[in-house]
């Protein structure tokens, strides 16, 4: 899927096997050697309010992924944060969301208390 990509959270921290070779942490050292300020600290995890609302000024390509270079569900992103995003989501009907987690027992916890939408694609 090509199109936007929205990074309300960047870094994260290894939760499986699976993360052995993670290619969102490579990123993020890369890009704070380059001095991009939002990864001034690495692979920390970090929330980033301005991106949240950034799906709704989109025009053109109608797909998108959230959080490529993280993990919303991370413990560190707070409910609140997580639940903006959503509502964001929901109120781009015309973008679908790809939204990647590897912390599926936070996201069961937490999902009676977001609001999913059709354009909401989780895995
Ligand atoms: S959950 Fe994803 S982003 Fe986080 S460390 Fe694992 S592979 Fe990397």
């Amino acid at each position: 899927m090509d199109g936007n990509h929205v990074e309300p959270v960047t870094g994260c921290s290894k939760v499986s096997k699976g993360c052995q070779n993670c290619y969102a942490e490579r990123y993020a050292y890369r890009l704070r050697e380059m001095g991009v300020k939002k990864y001034c600290d690495g692979f920390a995890v970090k929330t980033h309010a301005r991106e949240v609302s950034k799906p709704l000024s989109w025009k053109g390509k109608p797909s998108c992924f959230c959080e490529q270079h993280g993990d919303l569900f991370h413990d560190q992103v707070p409910l609140s944060f997580i639940q903006s995003i959503f509502d964001i989501m929901a109120r781009a009907p015309s973008h679908i969301f790809q939204v990647l987690t590897k912390r599926g027992s936070r996201l069961k916890k937490l999902a009676p208390k977001l609001k999913w939408a059709d354009n909401i694609w989780m895995a």
